[in-house]
């Protein structure tokens, strides 16, 4: 039996994410792009606009952008790493 092949399909995806901090809402929905060239790192993206990067190193660890990860060493990382790091991403 001869069977045409699975015809191509394309789209988009959009993945966003839903921060909470000690169960309640960090700021709506954020946007998660790739960074091209950089497996497991993402531009995380607030619904004003507020933009940050979060990079995976070799080794598997992410650091952030976010003044929180910057200027306050929190342990897990930041709320943007830390909800990289649930979601499985
Ligand atoms: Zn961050």
């Amino acid at each position: 039996m001869i069977t045409a092949p699975a015809p191509a399909r394309h789209g988009q995806v959009r993945l966003f994410i839903e921060i909470l901090v000690n169960g309640h809402r960090s700021a709506g929905l954020y946007k998660l792009m790739p960074i091209p060239g950089c497996p497991g790192s993402w531009r995380i993206k607030t619904q004003t606009g507020q933009e940050h990067q979060v990079h995976r190193a070799p080794n598997g660890t992410l650091s952030c952008d976010c003044p929180d990860a910057v200027y306050r060493a929190r342990p897990g990382g930041c709320k943007h790493c830390r909800a990289i790091k649930a979601a499985g991403l």
